[in-house]
């Protein structure tokens, strides 16, 4: 484990009154597509090489990115609409980050990511991962909501590419787990079903990137828990958290 997981980890269990940690157990891994790095995986471009950026340097650079965020008018359409840019919430060095589609309406209203039903579940969903939401990161592809959470059209995507890929950047996370097809098809440039993409391991940078089913879909498809609980100890289990 690096210095920055092994860091973050005791200061969790610190907080959580763990003063004692047992041997690790045997881990569950993923197949990856080709043995190694998916053929998406591997095609990705992104200048996340992460040179590590110390952590005020990047709470400062977020900052500045969240400012221009805030003043983009690409999307003329969401921009007229919106009533807040919503750019990210959590720990600038977080390692890992959750990645979904867009802001709805009560994102749009509070500037705040995944803080409406969705929201909800992904925070139950974090916190049964023995994390808590200010540990991790949570982003969206679009930092606008589209009008009535239609799905993000090709270009808008594109207009939002610069912001979360220098957010990616920045953060330099270890995992990323896209949310939902939105999410997964942003980062790895794929048009795969999201149904395919899970249970394979992809990477991103420097990142290890897990797909796995949007919180909104959970919502209409309760059935769907169990998969998404499966792909969240994969990846615990890839960092060393059985749960
Ligand atoms: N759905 C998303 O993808 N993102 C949010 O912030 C809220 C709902």
């Amino acid at each position: 484990m690096n210095p920055r997981a092994l860091k973050q980890r005791l200061e969790s269990l610190e907080a959580a009154g763990v003063t004692q940690i047992p041997r690790a157990s045997g881990r569950d891994v993923w197949p990856t597509a080709d043995g190694t790095t998916s053929a998406a995986g591997s095609a990705q471009p992104l200048q996340a090489t992460a040179t590590a950026t110390a952590a005020g340097d990047r709470v400062t650079s977020l900052r500045v990115l969240a400012e221009q965020v805030a003043t983009c008018m690409r999307c003329s359409e969401l921009a007229a609409a919106r009533t807040n840019t919503v750019f990210g919430v959590g720990r600038a060095d977080a390692r890992i980050c959750f990645f979904g589609e867009a802001p709805g309406a009560d994102e749009d209203a509070s500037g705040e990511p995944f803080v409406g039903r969705a929201g909800q579940l992904l925070t139950k969903i974090i916190e049964a991962c023995h994390l808590r939401r200010d540990e991790v990161y949570i982003l969206n592809v679009l930092k606008c909501r589209p009008p009535a959470n239609r799905t993000p059209e090709p270009v808008e995507v594109s207009h939002c590419r610069g912001f979360f890929e220098r957010q990616f950047e920045l953060i330099a996370p270890e995992y990323i787990c896209c949310l939902g097809t939105t999410a997964a098809h942003a980062l790895l440039q794929t048009t795969e079903p999201i149904g395919r993409l899970r249970k394979r391991w992809f990477t991103y940078g420097t990142a290890k990137v897990i797909c796995t089913y949007h919180p909104s879909y959970l919502l209409r498809n309760p059935a769907a828990k169990r998969d998404v609980w499966d792909d969240m100890k994969v990846m615990m289990a890839d960092m060393g958290v059985d749960l």
